[in-house]
Formats: structure tokens, C-alpha cells, sequence
């Protein structure tokens, strides 16, 4: 058995909650290096350009869904939550990748606006991004 992340796996991730508490909070941000590349806290380099002049630019309050996943049989940590949708949505200069929730797995489609919060697991109680009907 690996236990590579073990202990550290529970440690609360400093750029990635913060990202969710401000998304929680309804200002919700990415960032942005000078080409124009989204990228997710916490990062010091943009991941498509090696730029390190990254700002945070706000996030759009919807946004559409790109593509997505019908997970019927989860990972033991989202075990409760199957069957459920997780889909990938283009806000503009930024991709999400998160839970669907409000709308019908049935009604998920390329292009459905979804806007994004923060919710928790059923399983865990893990927060995790949400895309939800705006
Ligand atoms: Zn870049």
C-alpha cells in the first residue's frame, strides 16, 4: 500500500481553500498570468507558460459546461455521493472541474451555464467545488 500523502492529506490546502472561501464568499477568483492563461491557486508559475507574474483575476459568475462524467461507481471518499456528474466548465479564462448539483444528471449537457459554489461531500464532508445551476 503507498501512503505517500498519508498525513498531509487532511492538512488544509492554504491556496485551494482560500480560493474556495472566496468563491463561498461570491468573489470568487483564478489567475492570470500576462499571456492571458488561467491557471487555480496556489501557483507562483503559470502552468502553460512558465510566466511568474501571475494576478488574480475575478471569476465570471457563470459559466458552461465543456464536458462531463455520469460516475455511477465512486472512489471510497464519494461513495454516497455516486450517482452524480462531475463536469469540466469554461469560464472564459479558466476551467473548473467540479460536482454537479441542482440540475438533473439526466439534464447535464455541453453548454449548460452552470455557476460555481462550494459544497461538501455526503460521504466525507470534504468541501468541494460544486457547479450548480445559476
Ligand atoms: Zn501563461
Amino acid at each position: 500500500m503507498s501512503d505517500e500523502t498519508g498525513d498531509a492529506e487532511r492538512v488544509r490546502d492554504e491556496g485551494f481553500d482560500d480560493f474556495l472561501d472566496a468563491i463561498e464568499s461570491g468573489e470568487g477568483f483564478y489567475l492570470e498570468c500576462p499571456e492571458g492563461h488561467g491557471s487555480l491557486p496556489p501557483r507562483r508559475v503559470c502552468p502553460h507558460c512558465g510566466a511568474t507574474d501571475l494576478r488574480e483575476a475575478s471569476l465570471p459568475e457563470t459559466g458552461d459546461v465543456e464536458t462531463f462524467t455520469t460516475v455511477h461507481v465512486a472512489a471510497p471518499e464519494f461513495v454516497d455521493d455516486a450517482p452524480y456528474v462531475t463536469a469540466v466548465a469554461d469560464f472564459g479564462g479558466i476551467r473548473l472541474t467540479g460536482i454537479v448539483r441542482g440540475i438533473d444528471t439526466d439534464d447535464v449537457t455541453v453548454g449548460t451555464e452552470v455557476a460555481p459554489d462550494v459544497g461538501e461531500t455526503e460521504t466525507a464532508d470534504e468541501r468541494v467545488l460544486i457547479l450548480r445551476a445559476p
